[in-house]
């Protein structure tokens, strides 16, 4: 492999150019036996690249059938379609899903399908509010101290299931367009209460290295905003993008803290652990989000080794959410009684370090509400009665 020579013919933003190819770093054997099965005219390099990655992302169904075998349910789904999500995964990500099986969990999460098409009562575009709630375009303020700012529609890999798939993936969208940061960044400026500021989309980090560090530098210079935030998937969708470039440039701006969507543990690679210790290593603390997935991810097997695997890539597991209900989810979504069961097989079982919260957003703009399964049973004249992991009951003195 003479990865150099291929790097220099790429047109790379000054950001990027700099950049070494990292190829003991980022190519896993696997990601090099599918580069050279279905991509044989591109090199090592252009793989590592983010945006050949972004170029090459696999957008209709045609195009997604020449890497898998798809079943009828995947087959019969229009390639554009108003009411629905487009189709989009980078080839690295498509290089996970297992090509012959329709119900790998991977496969599900990304590759679409007929049931989308399925509406069932209590769904809706915007289920959360956030529309609602949004003072300016681009911008959700709920919370007394914290704000949501929404810095682009687009993500390297759309998911089925995405509670923002009113707005991702759509060109008319507000969001896209630069000139509406400014109004959300003059918001937070004028609103001295905004202390914490999560930047996410979309994914943030499609973004070019310079206009994700401008929406950054105007946000710190802001001398209320304590806490930036960035959620993104791109650590497990697009690991590619963890430059070294990108990671010197947020750590200019700490606190920085990241949120990082995970849904399973096939998803755990050594692609997707050298991105997470790059960013922790350049002090940023990372937390992660996952969604309770029906098929998908919803067996405590599943959840504890993908919760052990980010503890071993340095990442605190954060929430767990319910499945939002979006229009064509009733495939994803698991009765509430399945968190509660999937928080009751970890917490005592596994250390406490390693345990996701879980949480409902609440349908009608409530924000986050935790659940936790039942842990106080009662009381009596000794006091209050609990119950530990094992289901064992104890008392507490407690006088009221
Ligand atoms: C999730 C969310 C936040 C952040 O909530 P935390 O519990 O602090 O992580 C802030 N604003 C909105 C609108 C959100 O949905």
């Amino acid at each position: 492999m003479e990865p150099t020579a291929s790097l220099e013919k790429e047109t790379l933003e000054s950001e990027e150019a700099a950049e070494p190819p990292l190829l003991t770093f980022f190519s896993s054997s696997r990601s090099r036996a599918f580069l050279k099965q279905f991509y044989p005219k591109a090199t090592l390099a252009e793989w590592n690249d983010w945006r050949w990655q972004l170029k090459n992302s696999i957008t209709d169904v045609q195009s997604l059938s020449r890497l898998i075998t798809l079943s009828p349910a995947e087959c019969s789904v229009p390639d554009i379609h108003p009411r629905t999500l487009p189709l989009r995964i980078t080839p690295y990500y498509a290089s996970l899903l297992d090509r012959e099986n329709p119900d790998h969990p991977l496969r599900r999460s990304v590759v679409p399908t007929s049931d989308e098409f399925v509406f069932s009562p209590g769904e809706s575009r915007d289920p959360l509010c956030e529309d609602d709630h949004s003072p300016v375009p681009g911008l959700v303020h709920r919370y007394p101290d914290r704000v949501l700012f929404l810095v682009t529609g687009t993500c390297s890999t759309f998911c089925r299931y995405c509670t923002r798939s009113r707005m991702v993936g759509k060109s008319d969208n507000a969001a896209n367009n630069p000139s509406r940061w400014s109004a959300a960044i003059d918001y937070i400026q004028a609103h001295p209460e905004v202390r914490d500021v999560l930047i996410s989309g979309g994914d943030p980090l499609t973004l070019p290295g310079d206009a994700l560090e401008s929406i950054v530098k105007r946000l710190r210079r802001i001398r209320h905003v304590e806490l930036i935030r960035i959620g993104t998937k791109m650590p497990v969708s697009l690991p590619q993008r963890i430059t070294s470039s990108l990671v010197s440039m947020l750590k200019k701006y700490h606190p920085l803290w990241m949120s990082i969507h995970v849904t399973h543990p096939e998803e755990l690679t050594p692609e997707f652990e050298a991105a997470c210790a790059r960013l922790a290593d350049a002090g940023i603390p990372l937390g992660s989000q996952t969604v309770l997935l029906k098929g998908v991810n919803d067996s405590i097997v599943s959840l504890k080794n993908l919760m052990h695997g980010l503890i071993k890539f340095r990442v605190k597991p954060y929430y767990l959410y319910q499945c939002d209900p979006i229009p064509g989810s009733s495939h994803f979504r698991t009765p509430v009684s399945k968190g509660l069961e999937m928080i009751q097989g970890l917490r005592g079982h596994t250390s406490g370090y390693a345990v996701p919260t879980f949480a409902i957003d609440a349908p009608g703009g409530g924000g986050k509400i935790p659940l936790l399964p039942e842990y106080v049973i009662g009381r009596d004249e000794a006091g209050i009665i609990l119950r530990n992991y094992e289901g064992k009951t104890f008392c507490y003195p407690d006088r009221q």
